[in-house]
């Protein structure tokens, strides 16, 4: 069976974008197609300026909705990074077969060092390093699949390289991942800035649909969608990014597909219109079980404490033989 495995960083609450690029897939698919393992990866939100308190609750809220949105701890096994020791040992060996130069050249390093900067705020050093973090989360669970977003494939990418580049050094203790993406769904925008991507950590509120939003928000959220200047519907992610944006969402909402969508409507309006009752009925039902959820903290702690442990043990012996093969005295 294959190895799978992805996460969701709690820097925000998650999004129409984490939901329609990732976790529908995980729940729908890939749990019960492999064995697959979820994470809510904590470390990582700690790469740019955070406040404790709000990590540690937006992670219980991350591992919450999680299980809201269908993942089922029975096909699959979910836990918090930081409960896996192994990832922050592996991350180290992997810094040692990385460069900088690779590092430096990662897009999401450059658009995330920008804004904190434009912020005012220093850049972190663990902002660099971050994507060798992530090859550790992917590379210490013998993955061959990793379900992501569009945005995350340079990063899986060079996961594959360090992988590489490790079993080429020091004999063979890695797994080659692949990135896997939906057909539609992949890359969702900010319906303000229909040229960037809908992110949970960005400012613009208004552009963002939040899992947790009320329907009317929702609604009000789509109705007000940046669209183009153009008036018939049609489907072009370049030239007309605001209207490819609202046919990707409905047509990844209702298992359509965007450009035969555009043939069927002939105003923004009418457009705007089913799409925001589409996101409204696909976020129904992960907001009511959310709900149920939130009145069971006990189940959730008891899933992410079993899901830790299930996660140490299959992670351990990786690990340890990559710190062998690296050349480490094995502690006796
Ligand atoms: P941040 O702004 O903090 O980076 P994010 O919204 O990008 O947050 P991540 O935790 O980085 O969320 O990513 C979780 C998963 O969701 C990844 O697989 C990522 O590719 C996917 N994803 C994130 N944003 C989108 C989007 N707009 N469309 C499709 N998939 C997305
Ligand atoms: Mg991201």
């Amino acid at each position: 069976m294959k190895r799978v495995f992805s996460g969701v960083k709690p820097t925000g609450h998650l999004t129409l974008g984490n939901y329609l690029g990732a976790m529908r897939q995980w729940a729908a698919v890939d749990q019960h197609r492999a064995d697959a393992l979820f994470c809510v990866v904590d470390l990582h939100a700690l790469t740019v300026d955070h406040d404790p308190a709000r990590v540690r609750r937006l992670s219980r809220q991350a591992a919450t909705l999680l299980l809201a949105a269908g993942l089922d701890p029975r096909l699959c096994t979910l836990f918090v990074q930081s409960h896996v020791d192994e990832h922050a040992r592996l991350s180290y060996l992997l810094e040692c077969v990385a460069t900088d130069g690779e590092m430096r050249r990662m897009i999401q390093y450059k658009e995330k060092a920008a804004r904190e900067r434009e912020r005012g705020g220093s850049v972190r050093l663990s902002l660099l390093t971050y994507p060798v973090l992530m090859a550790a989360d992917i590379l210490a669970y013998g993955t061959d699949e990793v379900p992501v977003g569009d945005d995350q494939t340079q990063h899986v990418e060079l996961t594959r390289d360090l992988a590489l580049r490790f079993n080429q050094r020091y004999g063979q203790a890695f797994v080659v991942p692949r990135a896997t993406t939906p057909a539609v769904g992949a890359r969702v925008m900010n319906l303000q800035e229909p040229m960037s991507k809908m992110g949970k950590s960005d400012d613009s509120g208004p552009g963002i649909v939040y899992l947790l939003d009320e329907p009317d928000v929702v609604r009000k959220k789509v109705m007000r969608a940046v669209t183009d200047s153009g008036r018939d519907v049609e489907y072009d992610r370049e030239g007309r990014p605001g209207v490819a944006n609202l046919l990707e969402i409905l047509a990844a909402c209702t298992g359509g597909n965007p450009e035969a969508l555009a043939d069927v409507y002939e105003s923004y309006g009418a457009l705007k219109k089913d799409t925001a009752e589409a996101v409204v009925e696909v976020l129904r039902p992960v907001q009511a079980r959310h709900k149920e959820l939130c009145a069971d903290p006990v189940f959730v702690e008891g899933v992410l404490r079993d899901g830790a442990q299930r996660a140490r043990a299959m992670a351990r012996p990786v690990v340890d033989a990559a710190y062998r093969a690296i050349g480490l005295l094995p502690a006796v």
